[in-house]
């Protein structure tokens, strides 16, 4: 099992430490800064010697030069954006595993925020990095993909276990919610969800990690054949591509 710490930074990134403690290592996941992963590292008395990047984005991979100047950490990336990953010393794709230690992380492709965005899958802690690609009652924005693909990713991560911790980068959960309940207005569980969501953003907490649980019950990106959704959307007769594609198209305008 690793421990998780989750930092804080800009308006709403998070980076997360994992700490596996039989070997001492300790990898950020999308360090967007150096500065407060140095100084949580020095807080927890961990050593860092793993960055995990999800995708290419600057406030994913900002910290990366910093952080392997002053530690020598390993930079592990994505293949198909090996080129755009500063420092990437590992690239990994689809059907590649990762150790830190004695955890194992399984790589998913999961194309569509960006053309190579990969997910880091630790099954033995029932944990889930996935960057910009599943939010808590979201997902990430198609900047370069198609909903199609974005679709089939998002199919990888929701077969999951239910009781998978879904560590995202971004506290973008109360802005999801009020599009989501727009989509679906009849889910109770989303209406409790987002009253829960609510109270933990007044009282200044994370709403991240949630549950796969709870994202398949509450997300509609992850609920396309809802027929509630679909009657919403008046998209009785499409497939789940079209319907999700429709819905992340209204959450860009929203
Ligand atoms: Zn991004």
């Amino acid at each position: 099992m690793v421990e998780i710490h989750q930092i804080p930074v800009l308006a709403d990134n998070y980076i997360y430490l994992i700490h596996e403690p039989a070997s001492k290592t300790t990898a950020a996941v999308d360090p967007a800064l150096a500065g407060p992963v140095l100084a949580a590292l020095n807080e927890q008395t961990w050593t860092l010697t793993h960055i995990l990047n999800t995708h290419h984005h600057g406030d994913h991979v900002g910290g990366n030069l910093e952080l392997k100047a002053r530690t020598g950490c390993v930079i592990v990336g994505p293949r198909a954006e090996r080129d755009r990953i500063p420092g990437i010393d590992v690239a990994v794709a689809e059907g590649d595993h990762f150790s830190l230690g004695e955890a194992t992380a399984h790589i998913f492709d999961v194309p569509g925020h960006t053309r190579g965005h990969i997910a880091y899958w630790f099954p033995e802690s029932d944990s889930l990095f996935c960057g910009d690609t599943l939010f808590a009652m979201g997902c990430g924005r198609l900047f370069e993909g198609t909903p199609e693909q974005m679709w089939r990713s998002l199919g990888k991560l929701r077969v999951l276990p239910s009781s998978t911790r879904v560590y995202c980068a971004h506290e973008y959960t109360q802005a999801n919610g009020r599009f989501a309940v727009t989509v679906e207005p009849d889910n109770q569980t989303l209406r409790e969800r987002m009253a829960k969501v609510d109270e933990l953003r007044r009282r200044g907490f994370p709403t991240v990690p949630s549950k796969m649980g709870d994202e398949l019950a509450t997300n509609p990106f992850l609920r396309p054949e809802s027929p509630a959704i679909r009657r919403s959307l008046g998209l009785m007769g499409a497939n789940d591509a079209e319907v999700f594609g429709e819905i992340r198209r209204q959450k860009d305008r929203f």
